[in-house]
């Protein structure tokens, strides 16, 4: 058994198929949870985690979502070959007792994607006032959590700096005492390590399948930080319908491609596939507390 701690599978993405896609994966012996990036995503996240055991559902506000922009993610193809990874966004301003209010339903097992990213700055945006208003929907989220009780899902993309001292302020004021993870992980081992030191959690997606770049010896940079990070605090996500796993890299992801990406774990650390899935399992459900 396998958890994909991070899809969105209630996205258009799967808007012909999203049924299918779901009765899928969990036929493959792999559980879900389906995070939300703005209101009505975390809304309907929740609505379709209602209506299936072995799925659950995040809320949150993605930080590309506080600006208006649209961008193709450079892991994926370029728009031209790959239509759907082309991400038009529409702003929303961070409303906490919305959040709150969805934060409280049955399925809901973490706030979040919320985040910093320094990453994707909309042309003609001024960078420091963008990363203000990250950083206030941000503090605004792990507010929520705490009060909901709940983990958090980080996204941070080009700013583990600012995002690992804004977590260490939260634990070092007895706040966030669920915790969290850092999801889609691409940074260093001395990054992933001060997220370690507040007892998060780390979480890899099918990036770590791809071959390291011109330049970086036989293994990525991301590989040499799963084959030295602790399988204790290690969580697998496929962040489907983006970043598709080698072997389908270029096509639309779906969750039990994770599978993949837990392969990829045990090459690089030299262990069997059994092992990472149950170490992986048991992490995300003491994390999350899922109920299985
Ligand atoms: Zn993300
Ligand atoms: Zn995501």
């Amino acid at each position: 058994m396998l958890i994909d701690t991070h899809c969105h599978v209630h996205f258009n993405a799967y808007r012909d198929d999203m049924d299918d896609v779901i009765t899928r994966t969990l036929e493959k012996g792999v559980l879900m949870m389906t995070v939300g990036t703005q209101k009505d995503t975390s809304r309907r996240g929740l609505e379709v985690a209602e209506r299936y055991e072995g799925l659950w559902a995040t809320v949150g506000l993605h930080p590309n979502h506080l600006t208006q922009q649209a961008f193709w993610d450079d892991d994926e193809l370029p728009p031209d070959q790959q239509p759907n990874t082309i991400i038009k966004t529409r702003a929303e301003r961070f409303d906490a007792s919305s959040y709150l209010e969805l934060a409280r339903h049955p399925k809901c097992v973490a706030v979040g994607e919320c985040g910093l990213d320094s990453y994707r700055i909309p042309q003609g945006a001024e960078f420091e006032e963008v990363m203000r208003v990250q950083e206030a929907a941000l503090r605004g989220q792990f507010d929520v959590a705490t009060q909901a009780g709940l983990p958090v899902v980080v996204h941070c993309r080009d700013a583990h700096e600012r995002q690992a001292q804004i977590i260490k302020e939260y634990t070092d004021a007895g706040k966030l005492t669920r915790r969290g993870v850092i999801h889609c992980f691409t940074g260093t081992m001395e990054e992933a390590q001060r997220y370690l030191d507040e007892d998060f959690y780390i979480s890899f997606t099918g990036i770590i399948t791809f071959p390291p770049r011109k330049g970086e010896g036989d293994l990525s940079a991301v590989q040499k930080v799963v084959r030295e990070l602790p399988l204790e605090r290690m969580l697998v996500e496929t962040d489907a319908p983006y970043l598709t796993p080698i072997p389908y890299r270029g096509k639309r992801n779906e969750p039990w491609y994770v599978q993949f990406v837990a392969q990829k774990v045990a090459e690089l650390k030299g262990i069997s596939v059994e092992e990472v899935a149950e170490a992986t399992t048991a992490n995300a459900k003491a994390l999350f507390g899922l109920e299985t």
